[in-house]
């Protein structure tokens, strides 16, 4: 076992926790970043027909302001007013700084930022490098982060977080990893930055990069609070390789066909099944490119019906789904389209013969791209699913995004939930900006000294240490293979954890998946090799993580809460429950307790902040110390 000290230890080496990295070595703090990999995770993986990142207005005589932005990032509810003024603030400051490093967000000859309206965005502030935005981020602050000498431990895997003390007076004081060559690492840390990214290996039908599973059930294990938890975004994706179908991908209109489940035999157009109006049917597809996530509200009669047509042929019939742009749908006309999908096709010269004629016209990388990784558009078609893509939810942290219940424990990224029941397109690479900045900014300013003491420190690694050694003998003598252990807990979720609830189901779910923890708990799952022995404690975590997303989303179906953002609820007679609009007010924090079970309570959201604004009394504040602020 070897230990390592610094000061802070950052986990995850996405954008979100690149920049932590970078904004607290550039305060004089001692960090360290370890990771499972600097190609691993979300950002440096995915992107989509033209990534986004939504910030304040800066281009041309459209009036913007903070609160205008932080009015629109909280539209939906469910999010505190403060912490979304403090990401439209820190907006500027973040995008900038991505700019100085040189991410090519396009300006014009007056050094302005165009922007282009994303969904849930009243205001043209989106803006992109182009359809790798996130990528390009994680190079240019991995640029900055080897400039400033941060070290980098890679192909690790933590497998726990450390935590001292005890009551309100418990803290997080390092992490324990297992190194893909199979030794164990402890890491000593004042602070952890805990960037580990979305939820991908929670579904089986998971939008994110395969390398994606995200590490949340750690910080459940260790008692951190979550937030949010079942507000998701589900969307249309290719299942091999994962990407978004969306924008011109929908807009030029493929076949959507189903067949057997040997992906050939009985092919179908089953769209036309459920809508006699083929144009009707084709002008909703063409709407898909930009109403892009399922949506409750346009689940009947919009876009969002195209989603669940999808869904009901894969899930219920069992039967497989493509995109196949080689011909035209079944009586499909040009002319019979919506007035809004043919005027957008005509201004873009993209009225081709076949949809991959409009997709060449319209968008050539789209055709490329899958080109690149072995799918000919012109010769096949596209195998797709409705797939989990982001947790709105995720950990419940302060203002300067230290968890509310976990001292010194700093979540940033996708795996905090500072986003409510939608949230703009782009929004969420913001946030993951925002966070460590702000999480940098505290550090400095009150966590930069040495509290922890060496014997509850030492007290803490060697009984987690004692516990891993336990699961993993555990593991080296168990009967169930851990593939066959992470199929129950993704089927699961995706079943009866996606955009479609039903109360009964879900309660049933929960129990299973409690029993499956315990049985997890109790057997381990077999592993062979350090490797393996890795995928066993990722299960340990992920099955945890299962059960309180799955717990927290029952609970929320049994409040009342209704069909919103991107899940529909269903009663027993498979009506569609209506939203409640109260719950937009509240958000929904949720516990782990002994036991592995899960806790919930509704809380008021925190309002837009009311103060005056006034210059020269935010100066003396900012003189005296008093920003950032103690809590
Ligand atoms: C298809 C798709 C399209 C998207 N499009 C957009 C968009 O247009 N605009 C937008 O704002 N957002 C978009 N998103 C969301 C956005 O890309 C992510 O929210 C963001 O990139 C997450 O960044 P992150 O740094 O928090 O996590 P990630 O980039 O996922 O990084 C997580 C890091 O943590 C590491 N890690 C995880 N667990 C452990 C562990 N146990 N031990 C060690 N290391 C660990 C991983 O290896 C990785 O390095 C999209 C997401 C998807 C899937």
């Amino acid at each position: 076992m070897k230990l390592t000290c610094c000061h802070t230890l950052v986990i995850g080496s996405g954008a979100a926790g690149l920049h932590a990295a970078v904004q607290l070595r550039r305060r004089g703090i001692d960090t360290l970043i370890v990771t499972e990999g600097l190609r691993k995770g979300t950002s440096i993986n995915t992107g989509s027909d033209k990534q986004t990142y939504y910030k304040l207005g800066l281009c041309g005589a459209e009036p913007d302001s903070v609160f205008a932005m932080a009015a629109a990032l909280s539209a939906a509810g469910g999010m505190h007013g403060d912490l979304a003024v403090a990401e439209a603030a820190g907006s500027v400051q973040a995008f900038a700084h991505l700019v100085s490093l040189g991410v090519p967000f396009p300006h014009d000859d007056y050094g302005q930022f165009p922007g282009y309206k994303t969904d849930h965005d009243p205001a043209r502030r989106a803006t992109s490098s182009g359809p790798y935005t996130s990528r390009d981020m994680c190079t240019a602050l991995l640029r900055e982060v080897r400039r400033l000498g941060v070290p980098i431990h890679e192909r690790r895997s933590v497998t726990s977080l450390l935590v001292s003390g005890s009551g309100s007076r418990r803290r997080a004081c390092g992490a324990l990893a297992l190194a893909a060559s199979g030794g164990w690492q402890a890491y000593r840390a004042e602070n952890v930055v805990f960037a580990v990214g979305g939820f991908g290996g929670l579904y089986a039908a998971s939008a994110y990069p395969a390398c994606q599973l995200g590490g949340i059930g750690l910080a459940f294990r260790a008692g951190a609070a979550g937030r949010n938890l079942p507000d998701s975004q589900y969307g249309l994706a290719s299942v091999r390789p994962r990407w978004n179908v969306s924008g011109s991908y929908m807009q030029v209109v493929p076949r959507l066909i189903s067949t057997a489940s040997d992906g050939c035999s009985d092919e179908r157009e089953f769209l036309l099944d459920a809508c006699a109006e083929p144009a009707q049917a084709y002008s909703l597809l063409f709407l898909k490119g930009y109403q892009w996530p399922f949506e409750a509200r346009r689940a009947d009669a919009g876009s969002s019906w195209i989603d669940r047509m999808v869904y009901d042929e894969r899930e219920v019939k069992g039967r497989r789904v493509f995109l196949d742009y080689r011909r035209n749908p079944a009586g499909f006309h040009f002319d019979a389209l919506s007035e809004e999908a043919r005027g957008y096709l005509a201004r873009s010269g993209a009225t081709g013969r076949t949809p991959l004629a409009r997709l060449l016209k319209l968008n050539p990388g789209a055709v490329a791209f899958y080109r690149e990784r072995g799918v000919d558009l012109a010769g096949q078609p596209l195998e797709i699913a409705l797939c989990a893509q982001h947790n709105n939810g995720g950990l419940a942290a302060s203002l300067w995004w230290e968890s509310v219940n976990l001292a010194h424990l700093f979540p940033v990224g996708e795996v905090n939930g500072s986003h409510g029941v939608g949230r703009p397109g782009g929004a969420a690479l913001n946030a993951g900006q925002v966070g460590g900045m702000r999480a940098a900014e505290f550090i400095a300013a009150r966590y930069a000294g040495a509290t922890l003491a060496d014997d509850a420190f030492a007290a803490s690694w060697v009984s987690t240490l004692e516990a891993e050694r336990a699961f993993a003998a555990r593991c080296r003598c168990s009967g169930w293979s851990w593939r066959a252990c992470r199929h129950e807990f993704q089927q699961r979720m995706s079943r009866y954890g996606a955009h479609l609830r039903h109360a009964a189901a879900l309660e049933r779910a929960v129990a299973e998946a409690q029993a499956q923890v315990r049985r997890l708990e109790r057997e381990g799952c077999r592993a062979a090799g350090p490797l393996e022995l890795i995928k066993a404690f990722e299960n340990r975590q992920l099955c945890t993580a299962h059960a309180g997303y799955l717990s927290a989303l029952a609970y929320s179906v049994r409040s009342g809460v209704g069909s919103r953002g991107s899940s529909l609820v269903m009663d027993e007679q498979g009506a569609k429950v209506p939203e409640d609009p109260a719950f937009r007010a509240q958000v929904l924090e949720t516990r782990c307790s002994k036991g592995h079970g899960f806790r919930h309570r509704w809380q008021p959201c925190r309002p837009l902040p009311a103060a005056e604004f006034w210059f020269e009394t935010a100066w003396e504040a900012f003189r005296r110390g008093a920003i950032p602020a103690q809590t």
